[in-house]
């Protein structure tokens, strides 16, 4: 999803570089067939699954658990209850809830409400015992599922859609229709910590892989787009089976659309009678915007589908091949939110067309819990984010933002704007627990993307970028955890980089750096670096001299065991490695002190240094 919070205001040895073992964790596996029947005069459902779940771990499971997210969206529940009581934390003189979900849940009419309700749920014809808890159903089933093996679930289900306050809905502020996220009765993951059962509250999704085959009949006039391909478009036409044909005209009431998406781990569709349909095709992959024709904005959602076109080769050249047959940008929701092969998007904006999009990598395909780690998706699909935008930016000649680290300072200056609020959490707490919205927006995102950012400050941009790679072709279609990545990153780089995830990701501790003092003495320059933060890093140390010279001096961490390799064509100057447990290091340089200019503590900004000012001294002679 976008972020939605306002800012108020050569050493190295590939030789020592070893593959990482292909992972052999187990995985749950799900196949769904679902059918369902709208009623847009009432705005409800009725819908019949077949979900058949492989347990493949090897547990025997008495009891199951289904989200049903809609749920959420009634008077009194944890979401609304959430919300108003995070509306009473003022940060900056502004209510810290989300603006769009505020007290609207609790003002909502029985007729505009939303609900999942499970009319049956059998397994081999037999109806279980259900215990609701709301935005999750438990299942305790007659029969336990036995390791290693597969059973049918059969549900016949009832909704109602909710009048849009949250990522789905009805009649949103763009007037579209049908905006169907979280709309079905959705089996929780199960993986090597157990169940997931994860109640609905604010944001984050977690879910099983699998294939859907998903059939939706609805009044004929309507236009849809989802997850997966539709299978009967030379029954529909609307541009499904050719660009630019019209709605097939039908004698029936209503019209089924079938769409089937493979190895996925949700789907979403969206529905309105007035959507436009424009077509690309790159690489192989088949692009859909659909949206809604307002004359003023026509322009926009063209350049959304040719700078689709234009970001897709160096999208897969950075992140790793897209492997789905097709992807669709929907005008829906409330501003933007990933899904499957899809996404809503509120409006026609790049900046948020590029991010949604990247989650079908950091999310998509590296399914990585969010719930726990919302760092690995939100914080890695910004930095791709920013780099993406860059690289349009250049292709269209748009003068784009030159402040450091280039492309990601936002994220640096929300993160330090944090600090200063004292709002920090670590990075490693719940999405669900953080204290304040604002608190998660900035580390789920900012803090996430300068993760990566300052990875390359540690590893060296070019290493960080193998590293995603290697984590892409190793990790895709699975659930990587936050200790996967790590290690994906050490065995890349050859750079021990466990004291980097215990500072950055578990705790608050933060980078301070200073340029301490600086004297000759017997002939020798000297220059005293002090660590004044909790959290130790690797230096690059710049030194600018009177001739016009300038090197750089290279001080590793000696936890990181090893070093990254030179950067820049610069002079680089090797030191013996800084011991974390001191203060102070001293940089000794053969310059004569009286030719230095100017010192400085990583000019490329990358390191997230929260006091600037102490990291460069300037020398007027
Ligand atoms: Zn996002």
């Amino acid at each position: 999803m976008i972020k939605n919070f306002v800012l108020f205001g050569l050493a190295f040895c590939l030789t020592s570089m070893h593959a990482s073992a292909q992972p052999d964790r187990w995985q749950q596996r799900v196949k769904y067939t679902m059918s369902v029947v709208m009623d847009v005069q009432t705005n409800r459902f009725t819908g019949s699954q077949t979900l058949v779940y492989t347990n493949n771990s090897p547990d025997t499971l008495d009891h199951v658990f289904y989200h049903l997210y809609w749920n959420a969206f009634q008077p009194g529940s944890e979401m609304d209850v959430r919300s108003q009581e995070l509306g009473k934390i003022l940060i900056n003189g502004h209510r810290d809830w989300d603006s769009r979900v505020r007290d609207r849940i609790s003002l909502l009419t029985p007729a505009e409400i939303g609900y999942l309700k499970i009319i049956s749920l059998k397994v081999d014809g037999i109806q279980q015992a259900l215990v609701d808890h709301g935005t999750i159903l438990e299942v305790v089933l007659s029969k336990p599922i036995a390791a290693k093996s597969k059973t049918n679930f059969e549900i016949t289900f009832q909704a109602q859609v909710p009048l849009q306050i949250r990522r789905s809905g009805r009649d949103n502020a763009e007037g579209i229709r049908y905006s169907m996220s979280q709309w079905y009765p959705k089996m929780c993951e199960y993986d090597y910590e157990g169940w997931h059962p994860t109640p609905y509250v604010a944001r984050e999704f977690y879910g099983v892989w699998g294939d859907y085959d998903v059939n939706i009949k609805i009044e004929k006039s309507y236009k849809l787009a989802a997850t997966g391909v539709l299978q009967n478009a030379a029954e529909v036409g609307w541009g499904y089976d050719q660009p630019g044909t019209p709605l097939k005209t039908i004698a029936a009431e209503r019209r089924s659309w079938h769409f089937i998406g493979n190895n996925v781990h949700d789907f979403v569709w969206a529905a309105d009678p007035d959507y436009e349909h424009l077509v690309r095709k790159v690489d192989g992959v088949t692009l859909h915007v659909v949206y809604k024709k307002v004359d003023s904005l026509e322009k926009n959602w063209h350049q959304v589908a040719d700078a689709a076109v234009m970001a897709l080769p160096y999208m897969e050249k950075r992140f790793g091949k897209y492997p789905y047959p097709q992807y669709s940008f929907i005008q829906g929701g409330d501003g933007g939110m990933e899904y499957p092969m899809a996404t809503l998007i509120k409006g026609p904006s790049l900046g948020t067309v590029f991010h949604e999009w990247m989650h079908s990598w950091y999310q998509m395909m590296l399914g990585t819990n969010e719930s726990l780690y919302p760092w690995m998706d939100e914080g890695f699909t910004s930095y791709a984010e920013g780099e993406i935008s860059a690289y349009y930016d250049k292709l269209m000649g748009i003068p784009s933002d030159t402040s450091l680290p280039l492309h990601h300072a936002g994220a640096y200056g929300g993160y330090y704007f944090l600090m200063k609020q004292h709002l920090e959490e670590p990075l490693s707490t719940h999405s669900d627990h953080y204290n304040t919205n604002f608190g998660y927006g900035i580390n789920a995102y900012s803090k996430g993307e300068i993760f990566l950012e300052q990875l390359g400050y540690i590893v060296s941009d070019s290493i960080r970028d193998k590293i995603l790679q290697e984590y892409y072709k190793l990790w895709r279609f699975k659930h990587p955890n936050a200790a996967d990545f790590m290690k994906v990153a050490q065995d890349v780089s050859g750079i021990q980089l466990d004291w980097y995830k215990e500072y950055w990701i578990s705790t608050t501790k933060s980078i301070d750096y200073s340029i301490d003092s600086l004297w000759g003495e017997n002939g020798v320059s000297k220059i005293r670096l002090r660590r004044i933060g909790d959290m130790p890093m690797p230096i690059d140390l710049e030194l600018s001299f009177k001739d016009g010279t300038r090197e750089i001096h290279y001080i590793p961490l000696d936890l990181m065991f090893g070093n990254k390799p030179a950067e820049s064509n610069e002079t680089r100057l090797m030191h013996k490695e800084w011991n974390w447990t001191n203060p102070t290091y001293i940089v000794e340089f053969s310059h004569p002190l009286s030719q230095l200019i100017q010192a400085e503590i990583d000019p490329s900004r990358r390191m997230a240094d929260i006091v600037s000012k102490n990291n460069t001294l300037t020398l007027t002679w």
